[in-house]
């Protein structure tokens, strides 16, 4: 492939705050950036050279949007894989339609990851009522019932205590194909986030130690506090999928970390992802800058860390008096903070997140957990007042 180089224009379909920090970093090295999202001035229009504000299942809107750009790419899994494979016919385009088909279908993931032996959760199928009952009897319990599309930071997703419970379960997701997955207890949960070329030259990132609240990420360590072979196995089983799904641009695989150390796949996310933002100040090469080197067809960045980093996410439940009060957090002088520009702040919707830089990330951790919960004690003044 010819590389795509600056000066040339990168198209995005969807605009959060993924495709913002895409097209600031694209923006950064020289590329001209062009976003497709139905929201009005969602965070990477606030950023980009043009921005159509069109449904991703507009066939019409989305070809005409690929034949101004060079190189198409998602942010989301929400685009429809038939229509990316339709973009592809006419542009390059990455991650393929057809990983992308894999991925943003948990029924097809799970799959996927069983065919090739890949450790994961216990689950079940359910296309429609007549498997509730193999289902149910198949589990073990506590379980989760995920919607097989569109769920996210635990929405689509209904706990299921007993096998007595369900049908009662199904029908809060409205009966949609769906799995069912044992309730793990792990000890930990890490992901890897790489970078797979075109041509299969892969590049990992340091492993990362995720804590997460209410199924939302709340915070991220980096490096992870694993032994050393905990980590290798994590990153030779986040390139073994890479190199199954024949890869290319940046991925994420989550995992859980089980007592005695194994390890199991939760998920795998066809695009840079929320545990990476720490690489977004504290690595040599961004995970944005990565991937689009990768869907650029140019070699890989180096992706060491050059600072050991905690990052912690701000959800919209801080803007429930208004916006934070940053000085708290930007009085501390190794935070570095990002905030999406998003309109509606709603509770448990990521509006922005703060890494902060230490040596010792124990106290890193501390030093987050503290700068949230001042931001917290803010918003709770205020509603006092
Ligand atoms: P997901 O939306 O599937 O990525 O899940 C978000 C978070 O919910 C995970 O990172 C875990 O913290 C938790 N979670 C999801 N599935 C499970 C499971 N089967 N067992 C335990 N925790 C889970």
């Amino acid at each position: 492939m010819t590389p795509i180089v600056p000066g040339r224009t990168v198209g995005l379909l969807g605009g959060g705050q993924l495709g913002r920090m895409l097209a600031l970093e694209a923006r950064r090295m020289g590329y001209r950036v062009g976003v497709l999202d139905p929201t009005p001035a969602c965070p990477a229009a606030q950023v980009a050279d043009f921005h159509v504000a069109s449904a991703f299942s507009d066939c019409q809107q989305v070809l005409k949007f690929a034949s101004c750009v060079d190189v198409v790419t998602v942010e989301t899994e929400l685009v429809p894989a038939d229509m990316l494979a339709e973009v592809a016919i006419h542009r390059p385009t990455q991650p393929p339609p057809s990983v992308l088909a894999i991925v943003q279908d948990r029924l097809r993931e799970r799959q996927f990851l069983d065919e090739h032996g890949f450790p994961q959760v216990s689950w079940a199928p359910i296309l429609d009522a007549s498997m509730l009952a193999q289902a149910e009897e198949r589990m073990t319990y506590p379980a989760l019932l995920k919607t097989a599309r569109s769920g996210y930071d635990g929405k689509g997703q209904v706990r299921v205590e007993h096998a007595g419970q369900l049908r009662q379960a199904w029908d809060a997701i409205h009966g949609v194909p769906a799995v069912l997955e044992s309730v793990v207890a792990f000890r930990m949960e890490l992901s890897v986030i790489l970078a797979r070329s075109a041509t299969g030259e892969v590049e990992v990132f340091p492993v990362a130690e995720n804590v997460h609240r209410r199924h939302i990420l709340h915070t991220t360590r980096v490096p992870a506090a694993v032994p050393d072979a905990v980590r290798s196995a994590a990153v030779d089983l986040a390139v073994a999928i890479a190199d199954a799904l024949a890869y290319c641009g940046v991925m994420a695989v989550e995992l859980f970390v089980l007592d005695d150390q194994t390890l199991l796949v939760n998920e795998i996310a066809p695009r840079p992802h929320n545990s990476g933002h720490f690489t977004f100040g504290a690595c040599t090469t961004s995970q944005f800058e990565q991937h689009l080197r990768a869907i650029c067809g140019l070699p890989l960045g180096d992706p060491a860390l050059l600072h050991p980093v905690v990052m912690g996410n701000l959800l919209g439940d801080l803007w429930r008096n208004g916006p934070p009060r940053w000085e708290s957090l930007l009085n501390h002088p190794r935070v570095r903070l990002h905030v999406y520009g998003k309109a509606h702040p709603r509770p448990g919707r990521k509006m922005g997140h703060v890494l902060l830089f230490d040596r010792n990330t124990d106290r890193a951790l501390q030093e987050v957990e503290a700068l949230l919960q001042s931001l917290e004690s803010s918003c709770e003044r205020r509603e006092d007042a």
